[in-house]
């Protein structure tokens, strides 16, 4: 009997350890573990940097207000920065969180040059930013708004590639467009890079603001530090969370200065974020993700990931139907439902999670070595041949 709400459909598995992209049940089998939590343990299970880092932190202080100054939160700040686009970073404890703090930045930012009307936000319908009230009327989603109403009001939406479409919804009142760089939940769909940079042009044609969701696909992931790097654009606020604390619970908003101008104090707070704890374990995950190397390797791996995935479709035309993704996102689509392909896997102990339209959603620690990926394409190809 569980006494847990019923919210999800959990597999009848349980954990007692895990090392590096390794997880190990209670019931004494060992799994190679590409769901990471869904991209959130970035340096895999039990990493031994992480661990000293927090062991160091946990005996001098875990938590004070943000009425204080919290040197380990200035100086994780100073290094997101520093390596990107943004003045100016706001700590969360997740990616909801996070993503509804960047639209509370975008409107708050109209509001303070004079333009309050100028509140509305353009998003792709059936997106995913996150589980609060908020968040899912910004994703368009009919499934996740069920029961949930009355609709929170604010949010347009258009058909993902609908570039007619897009222009179309812009409006005198829209504030921002908010599309995550590459759809995670959506079933791992990149956003070409013509179309960032299209999209750019476009905000900065309509002055509206440009909100990229990198809570899935930032931090790595995708073989560069943010996903839209790839394009060689830069947005205007970026919510991150997943990847940034390694297994502990961090959420952000990145901003430029003009954007974080509007954010005075008394406009938005959080208790928990940005507490000593946390920002000790994100310093340590960027002294990792950071050192020199370290994302070539990611871009190299993932390379010959994606190869071998694509030799597997193309010897199984009928049943692979695309590989999806950029990096270590990546998504394999079926010709059917993947329910079943996914518990095959698992009883063949690689662990994989789903995403939208028939995807398999594979997301090894960016610090994934070649034997391991060359066992998860022996699984796949033994279920294939079933
Ligand atoms: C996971 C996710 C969120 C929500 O993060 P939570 O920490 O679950 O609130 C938001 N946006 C994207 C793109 C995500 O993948």
């Amino acid at each position: 009997m569980s006494f847990l709400v019923k919210n999800y459909n959990r597999r009848k598995i349980s954990f007692k350890k895990g090392k590096g992209s390794y997880l190990y049940s209670t019931n004494g089998k060992k799994y190679l573990d590409f769901v990471q939590g869904i991209a959130v343990n970035s340096l895999g299970h039990s990493n031994p940097y992480l661990i000293k880092a927090i062991n160091k932190q946990v005996k001098k202080v875990w938590h004070v207000s943000n009425s204080f100054i919290i040197p380990e939160g200035e100086k994780l700040a100073k290094r997101l920065t520093n390596k990107t686009f943004a003045d100016y970073v706001m700590f969360q404890n997740s990616g909801a969180e996070a993503t509804e703090a960047a639209i509370k930045a975008a409107r708050r930012y109209f509001y303070s040059i004079g333009k309050p009307q100028k509140n509305r936000i353009l998003c792709i319908k059936n997106s995913f930013h996150g589980r609060t009230i908020a968040a899912i009327f910004a994703s368009g989603s009919k499934k996740m708004t069920e029961g949930f109403y009355p609709k929170v009001d604010g949010f347009d939406h258009f058909e993902f590639g609908d570039h007619k479409s897009l222009k179309k919804s812009i409006t005198k009142k829209t504030a921002a467009i908010m599309i995550e760089t590459i759809m995670g939940e959506g079933g791992i769909k990149v956003i070409p890079d013509w179309c960032l940079r299209d999209l750019r042009k476009l905000c900065n044609k309509k002055k509206i603001l440009l909100i990229l969701d990198e809570v899935q696909c930032g931090i790595g992931r995708s073989g560069k530090f943010f996903a839209y790097e790839h394009a060689n654009v830069k947005p205007d606020i970026v919510p991150i969370a997943k990847g940034i604390g390694g297994g502990f619970p961090i959420g952000a908003v990145l901003m430029t200065k003009k954007v974080a101008s509007g954010m005075t104090p008394g406009t938005h707070g959080s208790t928990f974020g940005g507490n000593p704890l946390a920002m000790s374990v994100g310093n340590a995950v960027l002294d990792v993700i950071f050192k020199k190397g370290f994302l070539k390797k990611v871009q190299q791996i993932s390379k010959y990931f994606h190869s071998e995935l694509e030799k597997l479709r193309i010897k199984h035309p009928h049943i692979i139907k695309e590989i999806r993704g950029l990096g270590l996102l990546i998504g394999v689509q079926l010709f059917s439902d993947q329910t079943n392909f996914i518990k095959r896997l698992m009883d063949k102990k690689l662990l994989t999670i789903r995403a939208s339209e028939n995807v398999i959603r594979l997301l090894p620690p960016l610090t994934v070595n070649k034997k391991e990926i060359d066992l998860a394409i022996k699984i796949i190809n033994e279920v294939c041949e079933e």
